[in-house]
């Protein structure tokens, strides 16, 4: 950017916001936007995504948007910005008509530099027209995900973002945000919000300061009583898919004198503005919670974040687990992973409204996240590798790279399970396969007539959990793929081929992840 607005910049960073310098990739985006370029930043949560656009709106003449699907966070940030000295407002469904008039009022005479204003309000007419009388040079928008049906959050609301561009004149500059994106989901960003031919920045999805890990064939509960009570001087977040389990494990930890709260969307819209509250100002230690529990939580200071079932995808996963170390400070995402509870999502994908093709989208995404569990590389270069970044490094923290099990030939093993799926023509499941191969006098194994494949039965001296575990260790690790649908079917991929000719060994460490346990044990 020319010297002058890099020092308006860096002037409007120290004097309003108080930091001395940018941090990765905000400079460059604030950058492109004063001088004109639409943007696309993937950064992860905690980067500091907001300044990229408070920063340019306080610099540039006229109103500038902000489009943010977080009604709850809004006030806040409103009230942090007006102290800053940026006059901001917002327009969302929590105000009154009265209230909207007013504002509308406000912000046709131009009192506020900054407005944040929730997606459905932009499918208001009213709106509109007030848009068309603004000077608007800027239209930031935040959890841009949220436009795409392949991420994890659509809301069709946004799709009416791209209509700003038809009523605001001149046409605005756009930057779109968000914390996580794949290839696919930054098209769609680009596509339905128009974005011409946009800056692309993206910081990386690595956080450096946490530390992943999953636990497989833990007793759930103990661990989650040993580990709460050995850190009761941080704040953790527990979440669990269901509001049922959410009452189970607050009140479990209740009784343990743990101070936790509950968060759930069948609650009180006053119980949960009042939980978050206690545990925004640590009167809560520990907050149990399903999803709702969401977006856009702005405690900097929680320490851990535990899954106590496993997230619908990796997107949800690596946001909700996010929310630990913001503060840059350590950070410890544990997945207590269980088979059940893959179950248990592939029911509520069934039981879903949505359409086949979503579904085949939703069943694909939860791949991905079992395939998380199940990998034996890194776990964060596993994540910034399934957002698109080929080239992570390993992080030395997490439950895979500290494992120090035995690695174990299983080459053989792997031969007899590649064989069995080829012979199975590559049209059945995992379950189906372990049937067949553990020798299970079964009537659907017998219907196909499996009993008579040579292969039937050659895994016999092994417990059929023990054979589904080893197949899903050998998709994760790419040996197989499973299809997107209800009722994934398991293929052999290039590497299962050179498997089986004899041209390349497997390797799989045996017993199960022991190690964030043991590190307890120790502490405690
Ligand atoms: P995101 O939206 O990317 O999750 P935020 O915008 O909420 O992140 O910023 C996260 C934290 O980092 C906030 O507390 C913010 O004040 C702080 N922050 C952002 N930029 C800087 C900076 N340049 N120097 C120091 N702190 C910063």
């Amino acid at each position: 950017m020319p010297a002058q607005a890099q020092e308006k910049a860096r002037t409007i960073l120290k004097t309003m916001f108080g930091y001395d310098r940018f941090r990765k990739g905000q400079e460059e985006i604030i950058a492109g936007v004063l001088d004109g370029r639409d943007s696309l930043a993937v950064m992860p949560t905690g980067a500091g995504k907001s300044i990229c656009y408070q920063v340019p709106a306080a610099a540039m003449d006229g109103v500038t948007l902000v489009v943010s699907p977080l009604i709850s966070l809004m006030k806040d940030q409103v009230d942090a910005l007006n102290q800053t000295g940026i006059p901001t407002t917002f327009i969302n469904s929590t105000l009154t008509v009265r209230e909207l008039n007013e504002r509308f009022r406000e912000i046709a005479a131009g009192k506020y530099k900054l407005v944040y204003v929730a997606p459905e309000r932009l499918e208001s007419e009213r709106f509109v027209r007030l848009l068309e009388q603004l000077t608007i040079p800027f239209v930031a928008v935040d959890e841009a995900h949220c436009v795409s049906q392949w991420g994890h959050d659509f809301r069709p609301s946004y799709m009416s973002i791209s209509r700003l561009l038809d009523v605001i004149r001149p046409r605005p500059i756009i930057a779109a945000f968000t914390a996580t994106a794949t290839d696919k989901v930054k098209d769609d960003i680009v596509r339905h919000l128009r974005l011409d031919r946009p800056l692309r920045v993206t910081t990386g999805y690595a956080r450096d300061n946490l530390s992943f890990f999953v636990l497989k064939g833990v007793d759930k509960k103990t661990y989650l009583a040993d580990y709460v009570r050995n850190r009761a001087a941080d704040s953790g977040i527990i979440y669990a898919s269901t509001r049922r389990e959410v009452e189970e494990c607050c009140a479990y930890l209740l009784k343990l004198g743990v101070r936790a709260g509950r968060y759930h969307a069948g609650l009180t819209e006053e119980e949960r503005a009042r939980n978050q509250e206690l545990f925004l100002y640590d009167e809560l230690k520990v907050m149990v919670a399903t999803n709702a529990f969401g977006m856009g939580i702005d405690k900097s200071n929680v320490r851990y974040v535990i899954h106590y079932n496993i997230t619908k995808n990796v997107e949800s996963y690596y946001q909700e687990a996010g929310r630990a170390g913001r503060d840059g400070q350590p950070g410890e995402c544990i997945l207590l992973y269980a088979p059940q509870d893959v179950m248990t999502q592939k029911f509520l994908i069934e039981q879903g409204e949505s359409d086949e093709s979503r579904k085949t989208i939703d069943y694909g995404n939860l791949h991905g996240m079992v395939e998380y569990a199940h990998t034996t590389e890194c776990l964060q270069k596993y994540i910034v590798r399934y957002f698109g970044d080929a080239e992570g490094e390993s992080c030395g923290r997490c439950s895979s790279c500290t494992d120090d099990r035995e690695v174990a030939d299983v080459t053989l093993e792997a031969q007899k399970i590649f064989s069995c799926v080829a012979r199975m023509k590559q049209r059945f499941g995992i379950t189906m396969t372990a049937k067949v191969l553990r020798g299970a006098n079964d009537a659907k194994v017998r219907q196909f007539g499996f009993e008579q494949l040579p292969t039937y039965g050659a895994m016999r001296a092994l417990k059929e959990k023990d054979i589904v575990n080893l197949i899903n260790v050998l998709v994760a690790d790419g040996y197989m793929k499973l299809t997107d649908s209800q009722y994934p079917v398991l293929t052999l991929t290039a590497e299962a081929k050179s498997v089986l000719e004899g041209k390349e060994k497997v390797f799989q460490r045996v017993t199960p992840v022991k190690r964030a346990d043991s590190r307890i044990a120790e502490a405690g």
